[in-house]
């Protein structure tokens, strides 16, 4: 079992960095970079991509079919409190804030 990935980028190959060259004089290469497999990467988009450049570039490449797991046709709404609280900032002044409550609907 290999312990990387090569980053899922389509242009990542093309980046002029240092560390993409591989290959020999005259016959040189940009290479996809690798992405090590990680704990701590794992379930998050630098298993797949070696930079946020490298995930954007995929994401809009490939918004349509991304979206189309998922569609939303609706907006989405959370129950809220808001409230009006007088408080104190670091200065002693007293000024009044808002607070958004999330309210739980079902019997909390
Ligand atoms: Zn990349």
């Amino acid at each position: 079992m290999s312990n990387f990935v090569w980053c899922h980028g389509p242009s990542c190959h093309k980046s002029h960095t240092q560390d993409r060259i591989r290959g020999v004089k005259g016959s040189k290469v940009l290479r996809t970079k690798k992405v090590p497999v990680t704990e701590y990467h794992r379930n998050t988009m630098y298993s797949y991509f070696c930079s946020q450049g490298c995930y954007n570039d995929f994401a809009n490449k490939h918004v349509r079919e991304v979206i189309a797991i998922a569609p939303r046709t609706e907006a989405l709404e959370t129950p809220i409190n808001v409230t009006k609280e007088q408080d104190i900032d670091w200065g002693g002044n007293s000024y009044i804030s808002t607070k958004i409550i999330a309210v739980d609907n079902n019997g909390g």
